[in-house]
């Protein structure tokens, strides 16, 4: 497989892409490429199913019902086991909040509102206002009392839902206004995958357009790459990979001159930066503030420390907001309609989310982001300083670096081996760390560190350690093993479907 991805790292990415594929196919490859799958799968196994062995396994119902203080009872000894690493700090992301009575009262809100689903707002019309209320405070978050179009939007039951959502409105305004059969949208080579899930889902094309040396967007590039097709550019504040923020007024101004849609995903910093200029950091507009700004999306699910399961996505006016809708009047069903992609909806999950930003309000979001934000520039500036690493890009809360000497995947399976779970990041090869209130607990940044120069050490001493997932990540950097890579991921997920 080596002299292969060898071979194949030397022809035009086009035509290796496709010797790729043809070559997948010939039996001989196909065998040594199984063989190699099933190396790699065996390798991730124990840590698949931790549990083999140890809870029972139902791959049918059993026969009588288990008794309900036995469920809760193993359900508790797991979570127990689970919680630890990231509400002792451990984790990039995932749990953003995290402090216990915060969870007790989500939970309690949750109690009170576990039976509800919007989709019968006559029985539930709580939950109805909760949700115009939860859009319409994100949406004066994001600059909607700084323009005088009416800035709009829905609850979605996550980011990726809130982008897809905003890239088929964007289609489907193209093909009723304009006529357009093919549609494009031009993003920035780090704009979430959630854009391209969007684009496969839906039929769409779309460019993903390198970045400038600072990882931010390239307007110019970004310019280039709009046609006739073209319905939407997007960029981030901040970007998922590196955390920096792309040049929004930039982009708002090319997409007014154009004449497309810029949706700004929002989906990490819409509840942080909000507050980061009047904190003393220096971030240009990048909400409804900008004309050119035509949709957002906020992750309540995120920092907005509503339980996972929500967020937001916004628009500048409603006529853009109705080609979201789904309504249909001649099913035998009934009249019938939705604002998003399900149809029932967990209804407790929008309250959780009404009651945490509530219980937030103005000065809690506030007081987190400049601990977020603080402890996001202490990292900063540690790793900077240590010789063998380098922080990619401006970062704000979210801090990527990489290393010019070594394997930074070998740094990142170092640090998985002292209890971090950091996210690995490719194009360039880089690890980050998304800082949250767990990090901003006394003691955690400089365990961090700690950890971070223990990992370093140790790949310095150890430069050819096996295992992890360091081989994987280097695989997927050789470009034309890319499809080789694709279909392991495929067999991971096949993998965390299996019964053990
Ligand atoms: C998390 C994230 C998303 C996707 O959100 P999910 O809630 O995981 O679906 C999209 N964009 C950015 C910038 C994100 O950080």
């Amino acid at each position: 497989m080596t002299e292969l991805a060898i071979l194949l790292s030397q022809l035009p990415p086009s035509v290796a892409h496709l010797a790729e594929n043809a070559l997948r196919r010939i039996p001989l490859l196909r065998r040594q490429l199984d063989r190699q799958y099933d190396a790699l799968m065996a390798e991730l196994d124990a840590s698949l199913h931790p549990y083999r062995g140890r809870l029972t396994a139902y791959s049918r119902l059993p026969a009588q019902g288990r008794p309900r203080e036995e469920i809760l009872a193993e359900m508790t000894t797991v979570q127990e086991t689970e919680q630890r690493r990231w509400r002792e700090g451990y984790v990039s992301g995932a749990v953003y909040h995290g402090d216990p009575a915060h969870i007790d009262f989500l939970n309690q809100v949750y109690a009170l509102n576990s039976q509800s689903n919007p989709l019968h707002f006559d029985l539930w019309p709580s939950t109805v206002k909760y949700e115009a209320e939860i859009v319409s405070m994100t949406a004066h978050l994001l600059g909607a009392s700084h323009t005088s179009d009416p800035v709009v939007g829905a609850v979605t039951s996550g980011g990726t839902e809130s982008i897809l959502l905003a890239m088929r409105t964007y289609r489907d305004r193209a093909r009723a206004e304009r006529g357009l059969q093919r549609t494009r949208i031009v993003a920035p080579t780090t704009a979430h995958a959630a854009f391209h899930k969007a684009a496969q889902s839906f039929d769409m094309e779309l460019v993903r357009v390198p970045v400038g040396p600072d990882l931010r967007a390239d307007v110019e590039a970004m310019a280039a790459a709009i046609n006739r097709n073209t319905v939407a550019i997007v960029g981030s504040a901040p970007s998922f990979p590196h955390g920096v923020v792309d040049p929004i007024p930039e982009l708002a101004a090319l997409a007014q001159a154009r004449g497309v849609g810029l949706h700004v995903d929002a989906c990490l910093g819409g509840f942080v930066l909000p507050f980061a200029r009047e904190l003393g950091y220096s971030l240009p507009d990048f909400d409804f503030r900008l004309p050119g700004v035509t949709s957002m999306s906020a992750d309540t699910h995120k920092y907005g420390y509503a339980a996972k399961g929500s967020s937001v996505v916004l628009y500048r006016g409603e006529a853009l907001r109705r080609y979201q809708y789904y309504a249909v009047a001649d099913w035998p069903g009934g009249l019938y309609f939705s604002p998003t992609l399900a149809g029932s909806r967990p209804g407790a999950l929008s309250a959780t989310c009404w009651a945490a930003m509530v219980n937030m309000g103005e000065a809690g979001y506030r007081e987190a982001a400049a601990k977020i934000l603080a402890t996001g520039q202490l990292l900063r500036r540690w790793i900077e300083q240590i010789p063998e690493l380098e922080v990619l890009g401006e970062p704000l809360f979210v801090v990527a670096f990489t290393s010019r000497t070594l394997d930074i995947y070998r740094v990142l399976d170092a640090m998985n081996a002292r209890g971090w779970s950091l996210n690995g990041l490719h194009r360039p090869p880089a690890i980050h760390i998304a800082v949250t209130l767990r990090h901003t607990e006394p003691g955690v940044a400089q365990r961090f560190l700690d950890d971070l120069r223990a990992a370093v050490e140790h790949v310095k001493m150890h430069p050819t350690d096996k295992g992890g997932m360091a081989p994987v990540y280097g695989m997927a950097a050789s470009l034309p093993m890319h499809g080789v890579v694709e279909e392991l991921l495929r067999r991971v997920v096949d993998a965390l479907y299996k019964v053990e």
